[in-house]
């Protein structure tokens, strides 16, 4: 067996078929491996709108997991409750649909803490509500 070490020690390389991941990635890391991951196994990206209709059904999944786990749901035998598991069917869902779209996450994603520090910044501080 040969390891190949890449990309500042992220990723080993097992073979050309078999990569392990084994330390942090960027958002845009993340990206690059779903776009790597659908060229080589998934033929082509589902439509967007394809992909946006998997995206609510893994959302519904989510739900499912919490209103089992932290809701009154009760589950039944051989359920699967994997929260972080169907979380992370729904962020694989997002980076599809931004890297068909040619959005960059990591930047956005910048933006939007921006945004929302700008806008939002005494808001929830403010929020007697959120005070116990
Ligand atoms: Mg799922």
């Amino acid at each position: 067996m040969w390891w190949n070490e890449i990309l500042l020690g992220y990723y080993f390389v097992l073979s050309p078929t078999c990569t392990i991941f084994v330390g942090t990635m960027t958002i845009q890391e993340a990206q690059a491996r779903v776009d790597a991951w659908i060229k080589q196994y998934g033929v082509r990206y589902f439509s967007e709108l394809t992909n946006m209709a998997v995206l609510t059904e893994e959302v519904g999944e989510v739900a499912r997991v919490i209103a089992r786990r932290y809701g009154d749901q009760s589950s039944k035998p051989g359920d699967d409750l994997d929260l972080a598991d169907e979380l992370a069917d729904v962020l694989w869902v997002v980076m599809c649909l931004a890297n068909q779209t040619g959005i960059d996450l990591d930047e956005a994603l910048e933006r939007n803490f921006a945004k929302k520090t700008s806008r939002d910044s005494h808001r929830h501080l403010d929020n007697e509500k959120l005070k116990y």
